[in-house]
């Protein structure tokens, strides 16, 4: 996770995306980051969607709005 940095939601939803964690991540002007909560987290990530349990980007499904990998639908399966 590293270092925490404040920001403020703006009256039009918008909150800017500090320089460090845009360098950390590569994230440049036009790039395309997709959003996603778990447990109440904001996850920001980086032009590709994860699993919405392990996080893993290889996903394959979308259940409701909650995104699943391979493996974890195979897991799902075996409970
Ligand atoms: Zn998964």
């Amino acid at each position: 996770m590293g270092k925490g940095n404040k920001g403020k939601i703006d009256n039009l939803g918008r909150v800017v995306i500090p320089k460090t964690i845009r360098e950390a991540l590569d994230i440049k002007h036009n790039d395309e980051i997709s959003m996603t909560v778990q447990n109440g987290t904001l996850i920001i990530s980086k032009g590709y969607k994860a699993c919405s349990i392990c996080n893993s980007k290889e996903v394959s499904t979308q259940l409701g709005d909650k995104l699943l990998c391979e493996t974890c639908i195979s897991e799902i399966k075996s409970l």
